[in-house]
């Protein structure tokens, strides 16, 4: 027989009890977390969010109760009348908040029973990720999800306050609209009314913020849901939030002085420090040293040395003297065998003819010089690890590595640096990551699975290219979206380069970009840019990427019209919510920090989504599937 909760009122949080309670009448609500049966005692630990706490029943104080206790099983939602009693000093738990104090039951409520679940929120070891998708509302009364959650919550609440403060207007955009420029898929919603159209889920705010902006709201921001049909590559989720921003008159400083204050706001409220201002890094400068739009400042950046070796010694090792030569350091590796060394070749994915040489003993032993030389001007220790990558010189026989393509997606070329420099750059940049990573252990630079990370290194990238080209096409595209405001003293390679348009080597490629991302521990947090708010200068960006103003009027031509009604210069930012908390909280999966995430086939395995439809639903909205 199950009690009702009738007038029955929590006086305490499971997690609450403290010594000086001693003695105080308390109401407990809660699960059963865990029971141990001593004979005429029997232990209760009552969890809820908050904590456990212990509830003894005595037989020989009260029988008739303690007799009714003995049906409790895990996950029993019970309540308990008692007084607070200091626990014995041998029976004192020091690793429980609650440890010093138990509450002797002297009324007990069962308001629900429980199945066995496929596992308990007090198990130590994890059961398998289907199950705890399955069974997700056990999952998340297990007290990690719980942490997760909660921090999910202050970061969010730190971050609209602190936006709030500033003058920024939460402000709802649509769901249900039409494709956004993101370039993802997009996943759409028939119409019902209007048979064959449909809306699509917005992939971002994009123009809807663009909008408000037109509409005189000033400062927007919305902690908002998008979605994006993308192939759910490693840690990716169909749907997930933006922390979605835009101003009015900035300059990109003014949006990173903003970011960089929510953010503090933000880490603070999870309990970390932060400093800032954060550094900043044209996109060239990261390239160069680090082979990637995201550097990891945690680790040593590349050093070019192609001057510690005499053009004799280049030739001898034929490598090519005309492009970078490029030491990595990783510190911390100490002695590798030959195995570990044999070890390192498959790690490094060649792109357009870079070379390995990862002996540096060898080169040692044979240019002792240049083997000094590189030592002094990397600074190396004793127990660092340095590979070395260069091409090799043009007509040599010396093989470069296999020729593999790059596994992240290829970088934007840009003025500064030529393709075949990228190549090295770039090919040195994801083997930097991959040692980095492999030996993580010995250098314990990055955080052991499960700690948050407490080395925050953050960085904003800026000036990237506006645009990339791409080969398969023969054409360019915008690189972050066809929105962002080229950079104003690049605007004349603008009008030169809409005249040469299938042309790789065309002045747009050295157009540079008002977009920026903030970058922390080699994740990227998010991306924006200042906007074009000129409709000629839109015009021009539409034909740079190969469209004719009819194709803009039909994909955007609502957005381009209102750019004609007095539309201010404005700019903005997004961030991702969810990578933020991920890293807050130490988590090992986005998955871990959002309550009702989808596996990697975008599967929602609680409620089993999607799901095939009716026939008659299907009729209703005027569609066919095709088998
Ligand atoms: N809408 C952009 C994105 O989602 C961010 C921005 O430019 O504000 O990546």
């Amino acid at each position: 027989m199950l009690d009702f909760l009738g007038d029955l009122r929590r006086t305490h949080m499971c997690g609450a009890l403290r010594a000086s309670d001693a003695g105080k009448k308390a109401v407990l609500m809660g699960w059963v977390n865990r029971r141990r049966d001593h004979g005429n005692l029997l232990f209760i630990d009552l969890r809820d969010r908050t904590g456990v706490s212990q509830i003894v029943f005595n037989a020989e104080r009260d029988g008739v109760i303690h007799a009714k206790a003995g049906a409790l099983r895990n996950e029993y939602v019970i309540a308990v009348i008692g007084t607070v009693k200091l626990r014995d000093p041998n029976t004192i738990n020091p690793n429980m908040p609650t440890g010093e104090v138990e509450l002797v039951a002297e009324e007990l409520r069962i308001l629900n029973e429980s199945k066995l679940p496929p596992f308990l929120p007090s198990d130590t070891a994890l059961t398998n990720e289907e199950t705890r998708l399955k069974y997700r509302y056990i999952d998340l009364r297990r007290d990690v999800m719980q942490f997760n959650i909660e921090t999910r919550h202050k970061v969010a609440k730190a971050i609209r306050d602190y936006l709030s403060a500033q003058g920024f207007f939460e402000i709802e955009t649509p769901f249900m609209t039409r494709s956004t420029p993101e370039g993802a898929r997009d996943y759409l919603v028939p119409s019902r009314v209007q048979p064959g159209t449909f809306y699509a889920l917005p992939q971002s705010p994009q123009m809807f913020k663009q909008i408000l902006m037109i509409s005189g709201f000033d400062k927007y921001f919305q902690i908002v849901r998008c979605f994006r049909d993308e192939d759910l590559r490693a840690d990716r989720q169909p749907e997930f939030t933006q922390i979605d921003l835009e101003m009015t008159y900035p300059q990109p400083e003014r949006v990173w002085e903003v970011v960089e204050g929510f953010l503090t706001a933000a880490f603070k409220a999870a309990g970390s420090e932060i400093k800032t201002p954060f550094p900043r890094m044209d996109y060239d400068e990261a390239v160069r040293l680090y082979g990637i739009d995201k550097p990891d400042l945690r680790l040593p950046a590349f050093i070019d040395i192609r001057d510690c070796f005499t053009p004799e010694n280049l030739q001898e090792l034929a490598i090519n003297a005309n492009l970078p030569v490029i030491a990595i350091r990783t510190p911390n590796v100490g002695e590798l065998s030959r195995k570990e060394r044999d070890d390192i070749k498959p790690m490094f994915h060649s792109k357009g003819g870079a070379k390995l040489f990862e002996d540096f003993k060898r080169i040692g032993n044979k240019f002792p010089d240049a083997a000094a030389a590189i030592a002094e001007r990397t600074g190396m220790e004793e127990s660092d690890l340095i590979v070395l990558i260069a091409a090799s010189s043009p007509g040599s026989s010396a093989q470069a590595g296999p020729q593999t393509a790059l596994p992240a997606p290829p970088l934007p070329v840009h003025r500064k640096v030529t393709p075949q420099e990228l190549a090295i750059y770039a090919s040195a940049g994801l083997l930097r990551l991959a040692l980095a990573q492999k030996y993580s252990d010995r250098h314990g630079i990055f955080k052991k699975t499960g700690d948050p990370a407490k080395d925050f290194r953050f960085l904003w990238v800026t000036n990237f290219p506006m645009f990339e080209w791409d080969e398969g096409e023969k054409r360019w595209n915008a690189a972050h979206h066809p929105f962002t405001s080229p950079h104003e003293e690049d605007m004349p390679k603008l009008e030169s380069g809409v005249e040469s348009l299938n042309d790789p080597q065309s002045p747009l490629s050295s157009v540079r970009a008002l977009a920026y991302d903030v970058v922390l521990n080699g994740t990227e947090l998010g991306s924006g840019s200042i906007r074009i708010h000129r409709q000629d200068i839109q015009s021009k960006i539409f034909r740079a990427l190969g469209m004719t103003d009819e194709e803009a009027r039909a994909r955007f031509g609502f957005f381009l019209e209102a750019l004609e009604y007095g539309t201010p210069p404005h700019g903005g930012i997004a961030l991702g919510l969810d990578r933020i908390v991920m890293i807050l909280t130490g988590a090992e999966s986005l998955r871990e920090v959002i309550p009702f995430p989808k596996t990697a086939r975008a599967v929602d395995l609680m409620v089993d989504a999607p799901t095939p439809v009716s026939e008659a639903q299907l009729k209703e909205l005027g569609i066919a599937v095709k088998k």
